[in-house]
């Protein structure tokens, strides 16, 4: 466990910061005044902070990949430049669990904790969840929080690799869902893998597998360059195994070099594709299995793997490992 003495805030907008506008809430600037005004009411804490807004601010419905290394950098740059010994991000809930698990790929190795956060309603609105997620935050952290990517949010530090957003108006918007925790760790990790080497952008797609998805409709999108597709399969692992095209599309693919990832689109399933002749095709099509892992996991994971260089079978081999504890339960 590590106390935390010297913070640095990184802002990067959603609803916390938000202010209403004709269109609706929108990100806003100087929440740093509005953050010292608030914790003073509430008693001051003794964390050392320094605040950076990191630009544009974002509705986080507006997250890239480009975004996600921005921050990554930032993060970098505050611990190894700035000596800061915790950081916490201040994020919109839409798409904070992706930034969660794509940070906890980027930031394989850095010895601080980061801690993300944000809140369903804005700061300075009557009743608003902002107020009890930061300084539940920087309480969390002041007492101690071991290094890695953590999400915070209505009283509850979560793993930031495993994280799920789950409802879209209720403070209790996160969870953990069990799923299967199962699966062998990597022993060490690839120089190209620490947090000190940059990535680059990586074309990368989600699918959701559905009864009528036609070898055509994956064609067209395996046709636009894609690096990695992430197939959300049924149940344990199962897909379309009789269509002999959608297989195929699948084979020539995989022999082109890309990578094709599985996980399922059970909220608290795994893939296993041995247990039906109709996962076991399509794992012999070439797909990896992504276990228990969530899709944000799986999709930040991939960025990573493939954002670094790394050769497609050494993703492929390292996709399936636990780098952080997104597979296997160890912290
Ligand atoms: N749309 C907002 C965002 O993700 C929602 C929120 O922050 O709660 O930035």
């Amino acid at each position: 466990m590590r106390r935390v003495k010297n913070l640095f805030v990184l802002y990067t907008g959603g609803t916390i910061g938000m202010l209403q506008t004709a269109e609706g809430l929108a990100p806003a600037g100087g929440f740093e005044a509005r953050m010292r005004e608030q914790l003073q009411g509430q008693g001051e804490t003794r964390l050392n902070w320094t605040f950076a807004e990191l630009q544009p601010l974002l509705d986080s419905a507006n997250m890239t990949q480009a975004n996600w290394l921005a921050m990554r950098d930032a993060i970098v740059h505050a611990v190894e430049l700035g000596g800061h010994d915790g950081v916490l991000v201040l994020h919109g809930t839409d798409t904070l669990a992706y930034s969660a698990a794509a940070l906890s790929f980027l930031l394989l190795g850095l010895k601080v904790p980061v801690l993300l956060t944000g809140s369903m309603q804005p700061m300075g609105a009557p009743g608003s969840d902002a107020p009890s997620n930061l300084l539940g935050s920087l309480t969390a952290l002041e007492r101690g929080v071991e290094p890695g990517v953590w999400l915070f949010f209505n009283g509850e530090l979560m793993h930031g690799a495993r994280v799920t957003k789950l409802r879209s108006d209720a403070f209790d918007a996160f969870a953990v869902l069990p799923r299967e925790r199962q699966g062998e760790r990597a022993e060490s990790l690839p120089a190209e893998l620490s947090y000190r080497q940059p990535r680059q952008p990586v074309n990368l797609v989600v699918l959701p597998l559905f009864p009528g998805l036609r070898a055509e409709h994956l064609r067209a999108l395996l046709g636009t360059g894609v690096q990695a597709l992430l197939l959300e399969c049924f149940g344990s692992g199962t897909g379309p195994s009789d269509n002999e095209d959608l297989l195929a599309a699948l084979r020539e693919a995989h022999a082109r070099g890309v990578v094709l990832a599985a996980i399922s689109q059970c909220p608290q399933g795994h893939v296993a594709f041995d247990v039906y002749a109709a996962g076991s095709r399509l794992r012999d099509a070439g797909l990896v299995s992504g276990g228990g892992m969530t899709r944000e996991a799986a999709l930040g994971k991939l960025f990573s793997l493939i954002g670094s260089g790394l050769p497609p079978s050494e993703v492929e081999r390292l996709f399936a490992l636990d780098l952080c504890g997104e597979r296997v339960d160890a912290r």
